[in-house]
């Protein structure tokens, strides 16, 4: 058995199941042995239903059976029953007062049950047990377990991911059989002995052992921290490589005085914030460098990136070309290309850019897919104009046209620059990584890039993924702002909330109300649910709280345009509410709309909390939101708190990946990461070793391929499937 054997070579495998097999990536057997387990089920306190007594606290595992709800004879409370059967025994099981829970399941299911044995010998019964729906039983959780003894010692099973027709069962004995057939002798560590050894890591073989069969749990959590090490180190590979790169290639370097840039600055109608400058001179360095700069700058919504952006973007488009100045023209100085999003976020950046710049000789371009702009106006030089495409471009092309801000369309091949020296994206967490080494190609120079993000993520995921990034926080809010009062309302207190809400509106502002998230596996159907479900809310509220008021409704079903009308509709205040999803990102600035309610709000990360409720902060009125929640969990409430307390988003990330896990954070599934990098996330030292080991192997082995074949093939792989979304 090879390791880049077909799986169907080796085994009886049928055509619907090698279909399955593939949907879970799975076609060789090296495929196979890297499908880890997600889990493990510790059945050491698991009974047998056939071996339960009277008053005992139990756990079973079981098929369930003739599940239905009655009233109870005498008191009328509502009972839902049903059996479980595991093999040894069938047993009743019943809810008191859960009428619900019959309609939650169906017969045949296969649960984990919690609960008391209650009733009298003879008519022993389940009550009131905790259930937990399973795709399959635990690994042979009704055949040898209770038949037999010789497994006592295994108590702990992996449970793997699994899809339709493909067990979790079938893929722990297809493994072992893997094992069995010596296939371990053949493996070689692409992590070299060195990097194991100081991390005190097992090697493949022994870690695949450990992972997939473990005797302890400790073996289990070696071997995982093993692979988690693995793939966060490739991935820091791919970072290191992306940065040696951008060092080797050659750049615009120029200088800027703080005179010149005080001449920009001293315009604003405000001052700066500590953050702000700090961040303007830590770019401004970057640009009179010999490198070109890439850095993430991470603030808070409302925490004044644009500024930032601004004045940066003056400081390039003021400065000259190496080469001069072409004789015969009197501009051509240092180009940006300013991406956005969608389009009325790259509309709003150009209307702030003209604020900015107005009273300078630099002409602003807007390039959306519905059109072209042009600041200033041949006849009107205080307004900007509409203009053709193939003019702008040209004008982009000759220089004429130094800031470009644009959507995805900037980075059409049809936009050629003459010299793009600064590229800055906005909400970077949008695009791929890909998009910078495109805009990279369209010029012989690699420009300087400023990622900006509002995205609070822990240090280690940022780390991670925005690796090869140089990364400064905006930590610091503006002054003067109104800091957002944030109540978290509980069961039954709705009534002051609808109230304060509808007086808000009465005095002309405006409100968000987002509806509570609805998760399903498959996508299209999570968006037709929760599309139902802003319909319904949206008309719930126009019939009773706010039946004065205009309600437009935002959804994930609606297409970009749509949503770009809705979102123009509710800033020119055609509507006072608007009933969204949470999918649906405002990154929009409506500053009348001054309130939002966040229905669900226990079903929520708290820097998605945090993220949602940054839409209201843009005024100068007082902000408010509400977070509201049907639990009644003191540690539900308490966990919502820390909303209120929290300085600023990144805190609150911490919080949650601290208090709720990797796997729940936010932008964490969409990160590209498996769940066992998921977990390595939490580990700040993990992250930190793999970093350094892969920055110390990049940097002293220029030739990756060659000296570490497997390690390149690995990171080749990884191709562009990392990003936030
Ligand atoms: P974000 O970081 O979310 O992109 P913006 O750049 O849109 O934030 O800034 C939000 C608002 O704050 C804008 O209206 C901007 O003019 C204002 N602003 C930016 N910096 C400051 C500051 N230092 N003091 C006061 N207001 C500021
Ligand atoms: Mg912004």
């Amino acid at each position: 058995m090879n390791l880049a054997d077909q799986l169907s070579t080796h085994f009886r495998i049928d055509a619907p199941h090698v279909k399955a097999l593939k949907k879970l990536r799975i076609e060789t057997v090296i495929d196979l042995l890297y499908h880890l387990p997600a889990r493990y089920e510790d059945i050491s306190d698991v009974q047998s239903v056939g071996s339960l007594a009277l008053g005992q606290d139990t756990v079973v595992y079981g098929q369930l059976s003739g599940l239905k709800t009655r009233k109870a004879w005498k008191s009328r409370r509502p009972i839902a029953e049903g059996y479980v059967e595991d093999g040894s025994a069938k047993m009743k099981i019943m809810w008191f007062n859960q009428p619900y829970i019959a309609k939650m399941y169906t017969d045949g299911m296969y649960v984990k049950l919690a609960g008391k044995v209650a009733g009298s010998e003879g008519k022993l019964y389940l009550s009131n047990p905790e259930i937990e729906k399973l795709d399959s039983l635990p690994i042979d959780r009704h055949d040898s377990i209770f038949q037999g003894t010789e497994q006592l010692d295994d108590t702990l099973y992996p449970v793997y991911r699994e899809t339709k027709g493909i067990t979790s069962k079938w893929i722990y004995h297809t493994v072992l059989k893997c094992f069995e057939k010596d296939v371990l002798d053949t493996l070689i560590d692409p992590i070299p002995k060195e990097i194991l050894n100081k991390y005190n890591l097992p090697d493949l073989a022994t870690a695949l052992v450990w992972i997939h069969s473990p005797k302890k749990a400790q073996h289990a959590e070696s071997a995982r921290k093993r692979f988690a090490f693995e793939e966060v180190f490739y991935i820091q590979v791919q970072n290191a490589q992306n940065r040696a790169a951008a060092n080797a290639a050659t750049t615009y370097s120029f200088k800027t005085s703080p005179e010149h840039v005080a001449e920009f600055t001293d315009r604003f109608p405000f001052t700066l914030t500590d953050s702000q400058n700090k961040s303007i001179k830590a770019i401004l360095d970057n640009f009179g460098g010999n490198h070109a700069m890439s850095r993430l700058l991470e603030g808070d919504v409302g925490s004044g990136k644009t500024a930032v952006a601004a004045t940066t973007a003056y400081a390039v488009a003021t400065s000259r070309p190496p080469e001069g100045l072409d004789k015969k023209i009197e501009f051509g100085n240092l180009q940006v290309g300013y991406m956005a999003p969608t389009e009325i976020l790259a509309k709003q950046h150009f209307e702030s850019f003209i604020e900015y710049f107005q009273h300078l000789p630099i002409s602003i371009g807007l390039i959306t897919g519905s059109g072209c702009m042009k600041f200033p106006s041949k006849s009107n030089p205080t307004k900007p104009t509409k203009i053709s495409k193939p003019q702008l471009l040209k004008w982009v092309k000759n220089g004429e046209i130094p800031i470009l801000i644009g959507t995805h369309s900037l980075i059409y091949k049809s936009v050629e620059f003459k010299h793009l020296a600064y590229v800055i994206i906005d909400e970077q967490h949008r695009f791929g990584t890909n998009q910078r080494k495109q805009l990279a190609k369209k010029d012989a120079r690699m420009p300087h890039l400023l990622s900006m993000t509002a995205t609070p993520i822990p240090r280690t995921l940022a780390l991670t993924i925005y690796g090869d990034l140089d990364i400064t926080l905006l930590d610091q809010m503006p002054a003067g702002r109104k800091p957002i009062k944030t109540t978290i309302v509980g069961p039954g207190q709705q009534a002051d909330m609808y109230k304060h809400v509808r007086s808000e509106l009465a005095i002309g502002r405006q409100a968000y109300v987002i509806c509570p998230r609805i998760e399903e596996p498959d996508p299209t159907k999570e968006n037709a649910l929760n599309m139902k479900s802003v319909i319904a809310e949206a008309k719930r509220l126009g019939d009773t709280e706010f039946s004065e008021y205009s309600i437009g409704i935002l959804h994930g079903k609606m297409k970009p345009a749509e949503k770009d009308e809705v979102m123009a509709d509710f800033n020119n205040h055609k509507y006072d509410v608007l009933v969204a999803t949470s999918v649906v990102e405002v990154g929009v600035n409506v500053p009348n709309a001054t309130n939002i309610i966040i229905e669900g709000a226990e079903r929520f990360g708290l820097s998605q909390l945090h993220q949602l409720r940054g839409r209201v902060v843009r005024g100068t009125h007082q902000p408010y939101c509400f977070a509201v929640t049907e639990s009644k969990s003191e540690k539900t409430r308490d966990r919502l708190k820390a909303l209120a307390t929290a300085a600023n988003g990144f805190e609150l990330a911490e919080h949650d990946l601290q208090f709720r896990g990797s796997g729940e954070l936010y932008g964490g599934k969409q990160s590209g990461l498996s769940d066992l990098g998921m977990e390595a996330i939490r580990n700040l030292k993990l992250v930190e070793a793999a970093r350094t080991e892969a920055q110390h192997l990049v940097a002293t082995h220029p030739d990756i391929k060659q000296d570490f074949p497997m390690i390149a093939e690995r990171v080749s792989r990884l191709g562009d499937a990392l990003h936030m979304e």
